[in-house]
This record gives structure tokens, C-alpha cells and sequence, in this order.
């Protein structure tokens, strides 16, 4: 099944096609990683599938070894900034959970503790 034709007002979909500017850290057929414009931690970087989905449960509906393609990216992300005591993977879905680019994003946070916070 193809891809669905990005929007023409997604920031995401922008910045893979090269046309917004983002500090790429990671890029692979099927990913493309970024860091946040607005970190949340030391390290605080996005993982976007190339495909334009809106959440992340869609991406697993339609292309679910996409999601696995993340999970893969973000950990190498991970390992490449040095977050060898942890890491978290956060997926946001909704606008109810803080969700505000509807294009699939996996957040990478990490370099500090994260312990005990949920948020
Ligand atoms: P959400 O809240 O949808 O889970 O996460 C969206 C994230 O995208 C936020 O953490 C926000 O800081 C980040 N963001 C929004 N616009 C841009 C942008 O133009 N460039 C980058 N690098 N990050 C962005
Ligand atoms: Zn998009």
C-alpha cells in the first residue's frame, strides 16, 4: 500500500524533504532523526518515519515495521549520544497526551535521571 501524499502544512514531512532546516543526527531508508527545538532533557531527540502517518498507532496499522524501524533508530540514537545508564521512548498520541505534530514522532530523552517521572 503506498504511503499517503504528505500534507503540504506538516513540519515534519518538511524537514525530511530537506525544505525546513533541522540538526539531523540519524537518517536511514525508512527514519530520519532529529533533535527537539525544545528539549525536555539533555538529550531530546525525534524519530520520524518518512511515511507521513499522524500518530504512531496509525503508522502500526499501516506499516508496522515501521514502528520497529524507530525503536531501532531511536536505540542507536541512544547509544550514539552516550545514554548507557537509559533511556526513554515516548510516544504522545492525541491531543489530550500533549500531542502537537501530527506526523508519528518517537521522543528520545535522556542525560539525567528520568527516574519516577511519568511526564
Ligand atoms: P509532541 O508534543 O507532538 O509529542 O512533540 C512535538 C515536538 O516537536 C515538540 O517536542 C516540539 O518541541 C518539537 N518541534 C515542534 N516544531 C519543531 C521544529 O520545527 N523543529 C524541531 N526540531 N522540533 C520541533
Ligand atoms: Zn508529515
Amino acid at each position: 500500500m503506498p504511503a499517503p501524499a504528505r500534507p503540504d502544512d506538516c513540519i515534519f514531512c518538511k524537514i525530511i524533504e530537506g525544505d525546513l532546516p533541522a540538526d539531523i543526527v540519524h537518517a536511514d531508508e525508512i527514519t530520519v532523526a532529529f533533535r527537539d527545538l525544545n528539549p525536555q532533557a539533555p538529550t531530546h531527540v525525534l524519530v520520524v518515519p518518512r511515511s507521513h502517518y499522524a500518530n504512531a498507532a496509525e503508522l502500526a496499522r499501516h506499516e508496522p515495521t515501521s514502528v520497529a524501524a524507530l525503536v531501532s533508530a531511536g536505540s542507536a540514537v541512544a547509544a550514539a549520544e552516550g545514554l548507557d545508564d537509559g533511556y526513554r521512548l515516548v510516544f504522545n498520541t492525541g491531543a489530550g497526551a500533549g500531542q502537537t505534530v501530527f506526523h508519528a514522532h518517537l521522543h528520545v530523552l535522556g542525560g539525567r535521571s528520568l527516574q519516577g517521572h511519568m511526564a
